[in-house]
């Protein structure tokens, strides 16, 4: 038989997020579905929870849950004395707010060449609220495609396409100039999948991500998602690869 792994995703219960009361007894883990992280990796979990005990690691946790708090309020409904909750933090402000609370200086920011308009944005916003801003284009470097064994028409520009020189993008090079630079937090912004994969791999410094990328829904990915049921039902239908 097939061994159990974490299925969250699949979970109806929820139980590791319970509307208890305060001091109310939590439900117990038998509640839980067998795939229960918390039922298949107490000493996994045990672990990690362990990792808050570090000073650095705690204050980083306090503090991003402060943060996420902020982004917050509670509003009267009109109906009674009941308060409703409303979000009135965007990302970008959630950023700069953290980013202050960190006692962070020296931002970096990781882009992609096709949302250097953007970057440029938001190199200026970030030295308006006073953060001195390291910025790398994915293309920095202009190695050429051929270095990862690319054919000419695996590149963008096809066989037939265009004769300009495609540089590779480099999310290594990314990287490794903000490890060089030290910045105090790297900003991800729109790097294609597989190269955001390979800055998180070489970025030593904490990364936070702003963007991620979508040429067709104006890099919000989750777009697909809420037309699963319409427009983009063939997502949850086909085989991968098919189009
Ligand atoms: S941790 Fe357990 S209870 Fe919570 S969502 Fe995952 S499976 Fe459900």
């Amino acid at each position: 038989m097939k061994k159990e792994y974490p299925m969250c995703a699949k979970c109806t219960k929820r139980i590791c997020d319970p509307s208890t009361k305060i001091g109310a007894e939590l439900p117990p883990i038998e509640e839980a579905p067998p795939f229960c992280p918390m039922r298949l990796n107490p000493d996994v979990i045990e672990k990690a929870v362990a990792e808050y005990e570090q000073k650095d690691v705690k204050e980083l946790a306090r503090l991003a849950s402060i943060q996420e708090a902020e982004c917050y309020e509670w509003i009267p409904t009109g109906i009674g004395d009941r308060l409703g909750l409303r979000t009135k933090t965007p990302r970008l402000e959630e950023t700069i707010q953290f980013a202050h609370k960190m006692g962070y200086h020296k931002l970096g920011i990781a882009f992609c060449v096709g949302l250097g308009n953007e970057a440029r944005i938001l190199d200026r916003i970030l030295e308006n609220h006073g953060f001195q801003v390291v910025s790398v284009c994915c293309k920095a470097g202009r190695f050429n495609k051929e270095m990862i064994g690319l054919k000419r028409e695996e590149t963008i520009g096809g066989p037939k396409g265009h004769i300009y020189y495609e540089s590779m993008c480099s999310p290594i090079t990314q990287a490794e100039i903000m490890n060089s630079e030290n910045v105090d937090l790297a900003i991800l912004m729109g790097l294609c999948v597989g190269h955001d994969t390979l800055f998180i791999r070489y970025c030593k410094v904490p990364i936070t991500v702003l963007a991620a990328k979508d040429r067709v829904f104006g890099h919000n990915p989750l777009a697909a998602i809420y037309l699963s049921s319409s427009y983009y039902r063939r997502l949850m239908t086909q085989p991968p690869g098919k189009h």
